[in-house]
């Protein structure tokens, strides 16, 4: 089955005992039993629940992969993967990761023994290097926020391979309609479902999709075990939200081309940092493991100040100041202050985070109203 149909179709039957099209919301916490542990499946909705089965079918089928597990947020799907490790492991992780991966593993994690290198995965051989017997997960992002560099997955998933580590890829920017990451070869692919699976900003969720059996034996004990789990009308809004994955990414493409473009040309605009552009240092790689490029992307003004930044996201009228990304509506945000703001200013700028760099979450209005927003805004 193509992509576009499994979009629309994977996971989701129609109701056996009513024959409803959609998925109902199945609001329960408890399953009538007819005997002691004599029940239809479900036995308790921590566990599983009829909502989540289809769900997880859905994604799973989304990475071409065997199994999905649905968690209540992005980061509880990322700890759910750290949970596979002991003390005294390590983790290979990206430098240029989105900020709350960074905060779970080095605030929390790292204080129960479990150590973090944290290496630019965009070099692969960068992760060759910091490979030791100790290595047991590896943990990547591409394309990264907010700079989108690229980091070659099948490179790094041959290195984990040679390692005997797990390559977990986290492709929320991606989304699965432009990158697979388990047919490049990685092991687990997480996603915060809170962005463009469910698509609408109307629900929290993270995701985890992979093949082994074992795995799901593991992730699915702590699933239950750790009880971070998706209610289940949340379920069925990102159910929903997956049936115009297609459409939506298709537009969020189209648009992002043009606001790149845009804002390439405009004379007060420093740099954009698009993985689209053939200059851009990871594009040859983009191509080779992405369909196609994305609606995100940042720019620096010529102007390099806070205050000048500040002006241009107080100014825009139809774009959104706010974090989160990978909704309908397109939103922008100021990374020195925003998201960022807990690194400190001489590392940020080290790590190229700009006082001016601003980032753009392109939604799928129409593009000319966008740029005129821009146009307006930068001024
Ligand atoms: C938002 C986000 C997360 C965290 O997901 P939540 O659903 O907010 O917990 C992880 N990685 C990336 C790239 C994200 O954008």
């Amino acid at each position: 089955m193509k992509l576009n149909t499994k979009i629309i179709h994977a996971g989701v039957e129609p109701d056996p005992s009513t024959g409803a099209i959609m998925t109902p919301i199945f609001q329960t916490s408890t399953f009538v039993q007819s005997g002691p542990n004599q029940h239809q499946g479900y036995d308790y909705s921590r566990a599983g629940n009829p909502t989540r089965t289809a769900l997880e079918k859905s994604l799973a089928a989304l990475e071409n992969a065997k199994h999905g597990l649905a968690f209540s947020s992005g980061v509880a799907a990322t700890e759910t993967v750290v949970k596979l490790l002991k003390p005294g492991d390590e983790v290979i992780a990206a430098s240029d990761m989105y900020g709350g991966t960074y905060r779970l593993f080095s605030k929390i994690w790292e204080g129960f023994g479990i150590k973090f290198i944290y290496t630019d995965t965009s070099v692969a051989e960068n992760v060759a290097k910091a490979v030791t017997d100790k290595t047991k997960l590896i943990w990547i992002e591409t394309p990264t926020n907010p700079l989108m560099n690229i980091t070659d997955i099948a490179a790094v998933a041959a290195i984990a391979k040679k390692a005997g580590a797990l390559l977990c890829v986290d492709n929320t920017f991606a989304s699965p309609y432009l990158q697979n990451p388990i047919d490049l070869g990685a092991d687990i692919v997480m996603h915060s479902a809170t962005k463009y699976l469910g698509g609408h900003s109307d629900v929290v969720m993270g995701a985890l999709m992979f093949n082994h059996n074992d795995l799901l034996e593991k992730l699915f004990f702590i699933q239950k075990s750790s009880g971070a789990v998706p209610g289940p009308m949340d379920c069925f809004l990102v159910l929903r939200g997956i049936k115009t994955l297609h459409v939506r990414m298709q537009r969020h493409c189209e648009n992002g081309k043009k606001v790149a473009a845009f804002l390439a040309a405009n004379e007060k605009v420093k740099k954009v940092y698009w993985c689209g552009f053939e200059a851009a240092p990871g594009h040859a790689v983009a191509k080779k493991q992405m369909r196609d490029f994305g609606g995100m992307m940042s720019f620096e003004l010529q102007d390099d100040s806070v205050e000048a930044a500040t002006k241009v996201l107080t100014s825009t009228k139809l774009i959104a100041l706010a974090e989160s990304l990978g909704g309908v509506e397109s939103l922008i945000n100021h990374p020195a202050t925003m998201t960022h703001a807990s690194i400190p200013r001489e590392e940020r700028i080290k790590n190229g985070l700009s006082d001016s760099l601003i980032r753009l979450s392109i939604g799928i209005e129409d593009a000319d109203d966008l740029i005129e927003d821009l146009r307006e805004a930068i001024g």
